[in-house]
């Protein structure tokens, strides 16, 4: 639900307007400067080291290390950072794109997926795209509508849209080569995954695991935008003919009707490739539902739910697996980014894959095989003892299988994860993780049969919060021994991807709005500027005019920002304030004063129907809360619903049961939603606005 009429008319009305602009002057600009480089390609990828003035992929390389060669700017000189130059975007939801930089142009996606073009020495726009997603498709976005970046291959950029196409631009003008859909759109599917190019084939997988979908990876041939092949992560209805061996071998760990809901198991993050063994890896999330009873009649592993898998790129074919969580049911996708490299374990160098899982515990495999090297767990964790190396599996907790205790139980780490999308970096030259992480546990409230909801979530089991401090730390970790080596902690959790270099530092945007540079091998904090807003997007680092320069985007969202709403003001932070942020050595410019956001409760007078207000608190929870916050309260995100101007008038029906909002991204929710319930929820809101309001 949006609040206000004005702030959503205003919102609404910024949109056109921007959009009208954006269209022109995508028109108006001429081409950009890079139009006689060497096109981008794998050799240009898989080689980037030899290059490291650009940023050419998501991870700068096929492996995802987020490591840069550039030493220009070093822990000896860090302190004399500023900002270089700064653009201001027109979106103010989640911003989670890396910057790619392609011979002086910067690449950068926005929230609802628009694309742009910038000049790096001087902050000029050469070109904005905007794929003009319909906002009110905005319901399906479990964690906001983020975009986490472009792909580039032959003077062509890639962007997933939110809406579930795949779509390539010319990288000179921004102007449309070619549109897919990647998805059935009569499915909640949604797009928020930076794509990858392989071979001239672009990779994109897909969100919606917390609705009903069922998840898959795609390759598209970069020039025509033909399907290549299709990797299904869950099997289909058994009734009919499996796509290949690995589904039929799934098949066989699964119980029930999964494939009625989809079964879940979305590719929404991680994409690496080694190019000598011609194996891409990618991860999986969580299940729909998230309680195993609902989705597999409480049995089986659920393959390839909470899995990495490994595939031959040319053909999409099926090498090896690994699930991390087998029979998962507390959201602990596995998408976290998948790094490659050579790390010297014991004595002998391995040519392995990490990653610091959802669930806790860094993993370290042999990427060729697969095979488990080592687990250890970089934050309590509470749902398993260890991960046991011989059989590959966790040592759970089976207090922690509330679906088959019935019991509610706190686990650690909960779904936010010890570690989510934001990307960590390794530095070959320290032997260092860089991950940000975090503790956030929650309670997990088992229901003995939750209706299916047509829109929202369906998770099949009731979640809370834990009256337990929650922790954001970046954490520096040592995955040849599996060790810590330091952190740096910060208010809270919800923190910036990092990018670390040859200059020995690592960077970092937190949730509270400040940029920061630390010393790679100690963690001591070398410089750090406050940018207004939560930072949580990855920095990338590059040269233009032989000066090395770091970029990154502001702008707080999220599921944290969102679902926690005003509880995640707790890591500092609740204003959206969206920029590119470009910084070198040196750099003078300053950022414009914040301007004061005024915050009036004035609701309605408390319902007099207490029935009413406590049939609306579990409709509110289970419809609202996704985007508009815990409880009601409030985020710095989405308009704070207490303060609707629409909660005394019964156009608020008109919004919540008709979408008069639907074009500032709040959809109808007929389909789920009678007019008694919406009154409910109405009633509970103006019960939690005199509950919170400050007179
Ligand atoms: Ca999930």
């Amino acid at each position: 639900m949006k609040t206000g009429q004005e702030d959503a008319r205003s919102m609404a009305s910024i949109m056109l307007r921007s959009t009208a602009m954006l269209l022109t002057l995508a028109a108006q600009l001429a081409p950009s400067a890079n139009a006689g480089a060497k096109p981008v390609d794998g050799s240009r990828i898989a080689n980037a080291d030899t290059e490291p003035g650009n940023w050419l992929t998501y991870g700068r390389t096929y492996s995802e290390q987020r490591y840069s060669p550039l030493a220009t700017i070093n822990d000896e000189n860090a302190h004399n950072l500023g900002l270089a130059w700064f653009a201001d975007l027109d979106t103010n939801r989640a911003q989670e794109a890396t910057p790619l930089v392609i011979d002086g142009t910067l690449y950068i996606s926005t929230a609802w997926s628009l694309v742009k073009a910038y000049e790096v020495r001087t902050g000029r726009l050469i070109w904005a795209y905007d794929p003009q997603v319909r906002r009110e498709l905005g319901v399906n976005a479990c964690c906001d509508v983020g975009n986490r970046g472009v792909a580039a291959w032959n003077r062509k950029i890639f962007v997933g849209a939110y809406d579930g196409r795949l779509i390539a631009l010319d990288a000179a003008t921004g102007v449309p080569v070619w549109s897919t859909q990647t998805v059935d759109t009569g499915k909640p599917y949604t797009i928020t995954q930076a794509p990858r190019v392989i071979n001239g084939r672009v990779i994109i997988g897909n969100s919606g695991g917390e609705y009903g979908t069922r998840g898959y990876i795609s390759a598209y041939d970069a020039e025509s935008g033909k399907l290549a092949w299709r990797f299904f992560t869950v099997p289909g209805d058994p009734s009919k003919p499996f796509e290949n061996e690995a589904m039929a071998r799934a098949a066989k760990t699964w119980s029930g009707e999964w494939w009625k809901l989809g079964g879940g198991g979305p590719v929404w993050d991680a994409i690496s490739y080694d190019p000598k063994l011609n194996l891409l890896y990618f991860g999986v999330g969580n299940g729909t539902q998230w309680a195993r009873s609902a989705r597999s009649a409480g049995k089986g592993d659920n393959l390839y739910l909470a899995s990495i898998v490994a595939l031959h790129a040319d053909t999409g074919q099926y090498a090896w697996h690994y699930q991390a969580t087998p029979g998962e049911e507390w959201d602990f996708d596995a998408v976290q980014q998948l790094v490659l490299a050579d790390l010297r374990i014991n004595g002998k160098v391995r040519q392995v894959l990490m990653q610091a899982n959802k669930n806790g515990f860094f993993y370290v495999l042999d990427r060729k095989s697969g095979a488990l090297l080592s687990a250890k767990a970089i934050v309590p964790v509470t749902w398993a003892s260890g991960i046991d190396l011989k059989s590959g599996r966790p040592i759970e907790n089976q207090e922690a299988r509330y679906s088959e205790t019935g019991k509610a139980i706190d686990v650690k780490p909960g779904p936010l994860g010890a570690h989510n999308w934001q990307p960590m970096a390794f530095n070959p030259k320290t032997g260092l993780v860089y991950i940000p992480a975090q503790q956030v546990p929650i309670r997990f409230i088992p229901l003995p049969s939750l209706p299916i909801a047509p829109i929202g979530w369906n998770l099949g089991v009731a979640l809370a919060s834990v009256p337990s401090p929650i922790e954001g730390f970046l954490l520096a970790w040592d995955p040849a021994r599996q060790r810590e080596a330091w952190r740096v902690t910060y208010k809270g959790p919800w923190n910036g991807g990092v990018v670390t270099t040859a200059g020995n530092i690592v960077a970092q945007g937190d949730a509270a709005g400040n940029f920061n540079v630390y010393r790679a091998t100690d963690g001591e904090k070398l410089w750090s500027l406050f940018a207004q807003s939560g930072i949580i997007g990855g920095p990338s680092t590059f040269e233009a005019g032989g000066e090395q320069y770091i970029a990154v985007l502001s702008g707080w969202g999220g599921s944290f920002a969102l679902s926690g709403g005003k509880a995640s003001a707790v890591s500092g932070n609740l204003r959206n304030v969206s920029r590119l942020l470009v910084f070198k050595l040196g750099g003078t410019a300053v950022l414009p004063p914040l301007t004061p956001r005024p915050f009036v409760i004035n609701p309605p007078p408390e319902p007099s129907d207490t029935a009413s207000v406590a049939r609306g608190e579990p409709l509110y929870v289970q419809y609202c809360s996704a985007c508009h916050g815990e409880h009601a309260l409030g985020g710095g995100v989405i308009p704070d619903l207490r303060a609707s101007n629409f909660l005394g008038s019964d156009f608020f029906y008109n919004i919540v049961l008709d979408g008069a909002l639907k074009d500032a991204g709040m959809a109808s929710f007929k389909s789920a939603l009678s007019r008694d319930d919406a009154a409910a929820i109405r009633n509970f809101v103006i019960h939690q606005a005199n509950q919170t309001a400050p007179n």
